[in-house]
């Protein structure tokens, strides 16, 4: 059974529907580069869709019923988005389930030192990444900064043309004889991941005078004192738009695609469905690289306790009625996919890995090395989405995320999987995944969103 490439189907009027689902998409990652700036923008598009903020809803005394289209947000980190249907208790939801955070840099909370006149920022690595892609590349600074007197300075530098970037350096290859003999995990080592950040002296009798010098910018232009970085979420991300890739023009180089590709087509799918039957749900949760963890991840209780004023809302608040809706939904953990990689053929099983332009991945199970940790679909559940995929014209390709032996990922299908729904994971494939930039192909953003659409209708 060999699935076929979708890219050979498209007609004339699909060309121009891919090409402008790229083109928004480049722009949303290029400006959402942290779970904070997805969150903002996906509320705005929330918003132009007709949706409303929950928090407003409860505060007004009024009621929801099948049709309304409501969001919440926790923390400026995480969102869900609700398009009420008919008989929300008896019938459940239809979820789409993705995560905004990324692997990155983050900043210490005592970030900033001086060593033999350079400054430096000092970090903690967030997610799992091969630490070595990480030096000698542009990177910006994105992120919140709370001062004493509780106000919020909003940090973005290093992407427009006219900003600095910063940069972690490394060792010249000249001089790189032992570096070069150490494994890969010890080639460049957590703390030697401290971006670079100021060499100019402040003048000539200062004590540490380069730092002194970023200091005096950082009040200067944005008024910022050292003390401040206390109070900080600061992300050092890779600097620069996302692009085009091939001649062909056919992939997308991108920081963050995991998982922001199945967010961006989630949310385009709820917004661009007519009032569902079933209620259609979509969730854009943080956390979900360092195992969902806290308040903004999907094990928090804020989806839960939303759904539960929901019901509230809709006069059918009991805590049978939340169980009962729980346990009638069905999930698409929309998360990424590893794509098949000829140069490390080595490292999959050919006949069950994704490859680029087959279309959206059904990951039936992830984990590691026996399953380890997963979410292993049902199926019944994979029948019922192959017919609708199909019904749909949908393109969609089954696939593990490697060889049995070799290592695996989680997502957030298990934690859903809890309330008794049926999750599976179901997304686009990534090549180089949790690289500084990743690459997916346009036509799996494509297929993703035509799915997406799918799931939320008919399932
Ligand atoms: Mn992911
Ligand atoms: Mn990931």
């Amino acid at each position: 059974m060999k699935d076929k490439n979708a890219w050979n189907s498209y007609s004339e009027t699909e060309r121009k529907a891919l090409e402008k689902l790229s083109k928004d998409y480049i722009d949303f990652i290029s400006k959402g580069k942290t779970e904070r700036e997805c969150t903002d923008l996906l509320v705005a598009m929330a918003k132009e869709n007709g949706y409303r903020d929950l928090a407003d809803i409860i505060a007004s005394g009024e009621t929801l019923k099948a049709g309304d289209k409501v969001y919440a947000v926790q923390m400026n980190k995480c969102i869900a988005m609700f398009h009420l249907g008919e008989d929300l208790v008896e019938r459940g939801m239809n979820i789409l389930g993705a995560h905004i955070d990324s692997p990155r840099l983050d900043l210490k909370q005592n970030p900033l030192y001086e060593s033999d006149e350079l400054a430096y920022f000092n970090t903690a690595y967030y997610g799992g990444i091969k630490k070595y892609q990480w030096v000698t590349m542009p990177l910006a600074l994105h992120g919140v900064i709370v001062k004493k007197d509780g106000s919020k300075v909003t940090v973005n530098i290093g992407e427009k043309p006219e900003d600095p970037v910063f940069f972690v350096s490394d060792l010249l290859i000249h001089l790189a004889g032992e570096q070069m003999e150490r494994k890969a995990s010890k080639v460049v080592e957590g703390e030697k991941l401290d971006i670079l950040i100021g060499s100019e002296p402040l003048d000539e009798d200062t004590e540490k005078a380069v730092k002194a010098n970023v200091l005096a910018i950082l009040k200067d232009k944005y008024d910022i004192d050292e003390d401040d970085f206390w109070s900080a979420e600061i992300e050092a991300v890779p600097a620069g738009r996302a692009r085009e890739a091939g001649f062909d023009r056919s992939l997308i180089l991108g920081y963050g695609h995991d998982d922001r590709c199945c967010a961006y087509t989630s949310a385009l799918a709820l917004f661009d469905i007519e009032t569902p039957s079933r209620t259609a749900c979509g969730l854009f949760v943080d956390k979900e690289e360092i195992g969902s963890v806290g308040a903004t991840s999907m094990q928090s209780h804020f989806f839960e306790d939303t759904v539960r004023e929901i019901l509230n809302l809709m006069g059918l608040y009991t805590e049978l009625n939340l169980t009962r809706t729980l346990r009638n939904s069905r999930m698409l953990s929309s998360d990424v996919s590893a794509t098949y990689d000829p140069l490390y053929a080595e490292s999959f099983d050919k006949d069950n890995a994704a490859f680029f332009g087959r279309g959206i991945v059904f990951n039936k199970y992830t984990g590691g090395r026996g399953k380890s940790s997963s979410n292993d679909a049902n199926a019944e559940y994979l029948g019922m989405l192959r017919r609708i995929f199909h019904k749909h014209d949908v393109a969609f390709q089954s696939a593990e995320l490697g060889k049995v032996d070799l290592g695996g990922g989680g997502t957030i299908a298990y934690i859903l999987s809890l309330y008794g729904m049926d999750v599976v994971d179901s997304g686009i494939a990534v090549l180089n995944m949790h690289a500084p930039w990743e690459a997916i192909s346009k036509s799996d953003l494509y297929e993703a969103y035509k799915g997406y659409c799918a799931f939320l209708i008919e399932a």
